[in-house]
């Protein structure tokens, strides 16, 4: 499991204790989450901060963006070594009915989608439902 600070050394991303905060308050969380929820969580900070570092760090191939099945977006650590303005994150994405938190699910299970003769497809995502590992237990 990466951690806060293998993530700002791998990246050579200069932390402050914004970015510090939002890359932990991630890593604590198995689930992806909302801006709204990141606010919350990260109050004693500037929403405009937390917003741009949030940004900034989508930009850096830390977090990628994913809607889950209710089509609400939100953001998650990328898994798959994602670089800058290079993400390659092609996994599947599971929103548990029980708990309602989405997860990303490491296997790489996207089908192949061949595209229709008239457009080129470039990334496919899958939001599936389901129970997640705690609640199907
Ligand atoms: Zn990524
Ligand atoms: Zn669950
Ligand atoms: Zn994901």
């Amino acid at each position: 499991m990466i951690n806060t600070k293998e993530i700002f050394e791998k990246q050579g991303i200069r932390s402050t204790t914004c970015r510090i905060d939002l890359v932990n308050y991630f890593t604590k969380n198995k689930f992806a989450i909302s801006f709204p929820q990141l606010e919350k969580a990260l109050k004693k900070h500037d929403r405009t901060s937390v917003y741009r570092n949030l940004i900034f760090f989508e930009e850096q191939g830390v977090v990628h963006k994913l809607y889950d099945a209710d089509g609400i977006l939100k953001y998650a650590l990328c898994k798959d070594n994602c670089a800058e303005h290079l993400h390659h994150d092609n996994h599947m994405h599971l929103t548990c009915n029980k708990c309602k938190h989405t997860y990303c699910l490491n296997e790489k299970h996207t089908p192949k989608i061949k595209s229709p003769k008239k457009v080129v497809i470039e990334s496919v995502a899958i939001t599936a439902r389901g129970l997640c590992e705690n609640c199907k237990n």
